[in-house]
């Protein structure tokens, strides 16, 4: 049998059942939302939640291995279905990563970079993270945060009491602030027989707490580049990886990286690779966790991808799909609310030819006037 059972059923499990597609699998969606973005290309197994264990074992015993887009699956849940088949990435890569000081601990014991940071159980400890790390300092629940949702910046002292009662009473870590030249990302894969690829290193810009764009290979130096990649083999060999990790980092002013957090499935700042590779991050994933060997991650081309995010951007569609150049990718979202990842685009260019400003901007047509407003 060859079937790829995807809990969560959003664009990434749609990305992927395609990807799976083509390979000859069959993907099989555990999702939440019958006419959500995956279960538009795949089979679906819907539930009212996550935490339905009839529904898991049904799932479970339906498909032959099992991956994951949607990542907080609650620790039993995780259990039983590795009680019925393989999961890939493995339950303890994922608990990491759902709990960012269990994810801040394990870089700590593998030698791997991260913002100076404090745990927060009490507003005791809040004073204290304060006086240690100095302001301005970020703090985030440990968990469940996304798209800079659960965080909140602390400028001063006055700002202490409404960021700890904003998000109480989950668990908290304050960070240090980075004052980073930019926000750089690495994919790796690596299957059960420990080989590892890394794509090119991509550089992120946010637009309020969201991925806006993102620019394939990165503006930084090759002996950089390199580092981040070496850093993000690191983690998928110590996490003992199979399967397909994100890997988002910073870099500092002062050349150094730190790692930000991690991600064990393909993430939204891979979607480049989707136009510029010949395997791209949801084809390798899928050879990952199925235990195929791994193509080089190469690049053919340099790239610059855009979210189109919310009704401001699915706006301009139609002039997207007028667009030649604009490689579109839609999600099949019905409704467009704000802040909401409705799709991205990507644009091409010759290897060694990506533009500066002036020409990202140009190069995205109708969307250089979402850029404007940045
Ligand atoms: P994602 O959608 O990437 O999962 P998230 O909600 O998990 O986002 P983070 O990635 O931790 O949140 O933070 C969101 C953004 O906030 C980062 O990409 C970065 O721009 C900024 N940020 C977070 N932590 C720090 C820090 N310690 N120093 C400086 N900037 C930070
Ligand atoms: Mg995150
Ligand atoms: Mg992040």
């Amino acid at each position: 049998g060859s079937v790829l059972g995807i809990v969560g059923g959003g664009q990434l499990g749609r990305m992927s059942a395609i990807a799976a597609a083509r390979l000859g699998y069959r993907a099989h969606i555990l999702t939440t939302e019958a006419d959500g973005p995956a279960a538009q290309v795949a089979h679906a197994i819907t539930l009212g939640r996550y935490d339905d264990h009839d529904a898991l074992r049904r799932f479970a015993d339906a498909v032959d291995v099992i991956t994951f887009e949607f990542e907080n699956i609650s620790a039993d849940g995780l259990d039983l279905l590795s009680s019925i088949r393989p999961v890939h990435p493995a339950g303890h890569i994922l608990r990491i990563s759902q709990d960012r000081i269990a994810e801040k601990m394990f870089m700590a014991e593998n030698d791997i970079p991260v913002a100076p940071w404090r745990g927060v159980h009490d507003r005791a400890d809040l004073d204290r993270a304060a006086k240690d790390l100095g302001y301005p300092f970020i703090l985030k629940t440990t968990r469940l945060g996304y798209d800079g949702k659960g965080q909140a910046r602390i400028h001063d002292a006055s700002g202490l009491d409404a960021a700890f009662d904003g998000l109480r009473p989950h668990p908290l870590v304050a960070e240090g602030m980075v004052r980073f030249a930019c926000e750089v990302s690495v994919m790796v894969a690596r299957n059960a027989h420990g080989e590892v690829v890394t794509f090119d290193v991509t550089e992120n810009r946010h637009r309020n707490g969201i991925l806006d764009i993102s620019l394939a290979p990165a503006r930084i130096a090759p002996e950089l580049a390199a580092r981040a990649q070496d850093l993000a083999r690191r983690i998928a060999t110590a996490l003992d990886l199979t399967g397909l990790l994100g890997v988002e980092m910073f870099v500092d002013r002062d050349g150094s990286l730190r790692v930000n957090e991690i991600a064990p499935r393909p993430h939204n700042s891979g979607h480049w690779t989707m136009d510029a590779c010949p395997v791209d991050q949801f084809g390798m994933h899928v050879r990952a966790v199925t235990g195929l060997p791994l193509p080089p991650a190469s690049r053919h081309s340099d790239a610059v991808m855009k979210n189109l995010i919310g009704p401001e951007d699915m706006a301009l569609w139609p002039e997207i799909m007028a667009a030649p150049r604009l490689l579109a990718h839609h999600y099949g979202k019905a409704e467009a609310r704000p802040g909401r990842k409705m799709g991205h685009v990507n644009v091409l260019f010759p290897k060694g030819a990506l533009p500066g400003e002036f020409g990202v901007e140009a190069a995205l047509g109708p969307l250089a006037r979402a850029l404007d407003d940045a």
